[in-house]
């Protein structure tokens, strides 16, 4: 994937959003879709996946250490995922802020996780916490050739 640097304009940062388990029984995949392409964000990867614990264990590294770990791995490899990567201009800060805080209860009316959920531990949706980790997340989930970089025609009428 390319690395920050590379990239050409501010407007494709991207970060890696999904829907966990949960979120996919709740029959909250539209939802949460809406919401990033409403808002402007272009939608430039996704696929419904059944992730392995291995896999999950990579995904959530940087916790392994936590006491919530072991279920954190096994509700996240529960059921179906909906993995997705969403480009524009401060995808990542934004994707966190639409997310809501990681606990439900200390999120905001209006975020995703502050209107669906409740328990810290069925949130319904994962986003990239920084430009780097998005990264790592994607080449993660995602083959290069899963990403596609399409020409969105409304871009003039989302970005001056
Ligand atoms: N989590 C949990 N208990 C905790 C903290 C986190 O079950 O005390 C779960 C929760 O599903 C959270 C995920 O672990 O979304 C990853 O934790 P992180 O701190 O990275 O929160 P996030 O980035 O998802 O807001
Ligand atoms: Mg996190």
């Amino acid at each position: 994937p390319p690395v920050n640097e590379e990239m050409a304009s501010p407007q494709e940062e991207r970060t890696f959003i999904a829907i966990k388990p949960d979120g996919v029984q709740r029959g909250l995949v539209g939802e949460i879709i809406k919401r990033f392409e409403q808002r402007g964000f272009k939608l430039i990867a996704l696929k419904m996946v059944t992730a392995s614990q291995d896999h999950l264990k990579v995904h959530y590294q940087d916790l392994k250490d936590k006491p919530f770990f072991p279920s954190l791995v096994e509700y996240m490899a529960s059921g179906p995922i909906v993995a997705m990567v969403w480009q524009g201009l401060e995808a990542v800060k934004q994707g966190r802020i639409m997310l809501g805080a990681t606990n439900p209860l200390a999120s905001n009316p209006g975020t995703i996780r502050g209107d669906f959920s409740i328990q810290t531990g069925r949130n319904i949706c994962h986003g990239s916490d920084a430009v780097d980790s998005a990264e790592r997340e994607i080449a993660h989930w995602f083959k290069p050739e899963e990403v596609s970089g399409w020409k969105r025609t409304v871009d003039s009428w989302i970005y001056e």
